[in-house]
Order: C-alpha cells, then structure tokens, then sequence
C-alpha cells in the first residue's frame, strides 16, 4: 500500500509503498477514506514530541471502513464505518486507567505517534478505541472530528459553565468548539495572530461575539480561555482576561515555555490546566452531542501525496478550518 512515512524526525515524509498491515485478534483492518491534518503531528514530525515510532506513519484523525476483522471483533462488522482517533490503545489495569483517566495511562500508545496512523491508504486499529461516525456526515468532513473535535471539547468541558469564553488560535479545534459553545449558550471571544483578519471574519461567521489580537484584551472579563495555539506567551494574557476565579486551559500537546509573569495573574483563584489526550468517553459523548448541534467542519482538501505540503501550510497559519488527505 502507499504510505507516507516519516523516517526521522526534522525530515520531510517520503511516499514509500509498504506491506499492508494485518489486524491482530482484536484489531480491525480499515480502508482510509480521509485523514485530517493535526498540529499534533507537525510536532511530530518536527521532533518536539520524543521517541515517536520510526519509521511512522502519521495521523491521528482517521475515517474509513472495514475491510478486515481480527479474529476476537465483536463491536463491528465488515462494511462498517469507524473513526480512529489519537488514543489507540491504553493497559486498563494503571492506576489511572482504573480511576477513569484512561488518557493519563501510563503505557497508552498513540495512533500516528507510537502506533501507525492514517497518511496511507490502510491501517488497523484495536476496535475497542474505534467510534461509529454518525451517518450525517461525509469522510473528510468527519476526520477532524477525531481530534480537533474530542481535544477541543474535552477542553470545552474544562471550562464548566463559564459564559464568557475566551478561545486563542483560531484553527480547527477552535472552530469546533466554537460552534458548540454558541449552541449551549455561551459567548466567543476569539483571539487570533496580530492582523490575521482571515481567520477573525471565520471566528464571527461562526459565531462569536467579538474576535481579536491576541494581545489586545476583551472589552469584558472572561469566565473562561482556551488556549489552542502552542505559544506558552499566551497564557500570561489569558490569565489577564479572565476574571476572579476564571480558568485558563492549554488543549495542545505541546507548547513554548511560559514566560514568568506575576502572581497577581493568578492571584484570586484563577486555574491554569492542560488536557492531556482523551478518553473513550470523551467521545461517545461528543459524537452524540456534534450532529445534534450540529457541528459542521470546514475542510480543505489534498491528495495524500501533498502531506508535506499541507504540514508547512498548517505551520505558517495557511489553513482554513482543516486541512484533510485524501487517499
Ligand atoms: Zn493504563
Ligand atoms: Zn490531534
């Protein structure tokens, strides 16, 4: 099969044909139809997240259908669509696994990281972290679903009831979130690179209530901030626009160092947390929450072949929405 393949870190993915993996007992064998495009995976790809799987085939954002069955799948059938998302395979005897944080798990693997992912034209996945995609949706629209989706609304819930929600980084997850915080009733406030009037006329047509620099502040105080952009100088402003008792949440792997900034930005309850991963529950509720909302995604997309293409485009801010591959 074709396969894009990173062969270390720092280089461009080369097209390679490979043998075509085969499912073990509890994996199914999927026929990609789409794979959206991660920042996760340029931080791959760009050595920021250590000792990936080489050589690896990237992506974490997976929709398909099953061509194959290992011996012991009893959730699907051949036939069947799945979505394959980051978290592709976890002990469930860790502790954490055990407490219900299976996305903290000690010896999770991830797909496109530690495990192979969906820049090819077959992968398998054990059926135990795969989600049935909702039939309104078409393939390229579903794959940024799998990670801008349940990252970004595993962020969201982070945030409990806050009103006034602050988002920085306007880019896939973003525009995810954003259509599901506008239908349970909160408030926008987009915070984008300095000038980036695309990406702050994409924020209002979905909905928010006032979008801006990332280093200006909100006509109001905040409830609450997403952080989506991996720029650790953006907490420090975050932590200015939420009020008393406000939280601040970081939804990237991976981010820049924080600078140092005063206490007094703190000061008064105010939380600064990641999100780490997911868990299957994270999901099984937000593909029943997405079509009811319903989430729409706007994709852009590109051959297989164009991967590294689309890795600098993400990287220099030159995607609307999501970038997606097309085998
Ligand atoms: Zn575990
Ligand atoms: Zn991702």
């Amino acid at each position: 099969m074709r396969a894009m393949l990173l062969g270390a870190p720092r280089q461009p993915l080369r097209t390679n044909d490979i043998p075509q993996p085969k499912p073990n007992a509890k994996q199914v064998l999927v026929k990609i139809a789409a794979c959206a495009v991660c920042r996760t995976d340029l931080h791959v790809v760009d050595g920021e997240l250590p000792n990936p799987k080489l050589p690896l085939v990237p992506g974490h954002e997976i929709v398909g259908v099953i061509v194959e069955n290992g011996k012991d799948v009893q959730r699907f059938k051949i036939g069947d669509r799945v979505g394959i998302p980051w978290l592709g395979w976890t002990c469930g005897e860790c502790e954490f696994c055990r407490g219900g944080h299976e996305n903290l798990c000690d010896r999770a693997r991830f797909t496109g990281y530690t495990l192979d992912g969906g820049y090819a034209e077959f992968t398998v996945a054990d059926e135990r972290f795969c989600f049935p995609i909702p039939a309104s949706y078409p393939d390229a629209e579903a794959a940024p679903l799998l990670c801008a989706g349940l990252i970004g609304y595993r962020s969201l819930a982070k945030t409990a009831n806050a009103k006034r929600l602050g988002i920085y980084g306007f880019g896939a997850a973003a525009h995810i979130v954003a259509q599901i915080a506008k239908f349970q009733g909160r408030e926008i406030f987009a915070f984008t690179r300095r000038g980036d009037s695309e990406a702050q006329e994409f924020a209002k047509s979905l909905g928010a209530v006032w979008t801006g620099d990332s280093e200006t502040m909100p006509p109001v105080p905040l409830d609450a901030a997403i952080i989506f952009a991996p720029v650790g100088a953006l907490v420090p402003l975050a932590l200015r626009a939420v009020a008393k008792g406000g939280t601040v949440v970081c939804g990237g792997i991976h981010m820049s160092d924080l600078p140092s900034f005063p206490y007094d930005l703190l000061w008064q309850e105010r939380t600064l947390c990641s999100v780490a991963n997911l868990t299957r529950r994270d999901g099984d509720e937000f593909f029943v929450l997405a079509p009811k909302v319903p989430v729409r995604t706007t994709v852009q997309t590109f051959p297989l072949a164009e991967a590294n293409t689309v890795l600098s485009r993400l990287r220099n801010g030159q995607i609307h929405g999501a970038a997606v591959l097309v085998p």
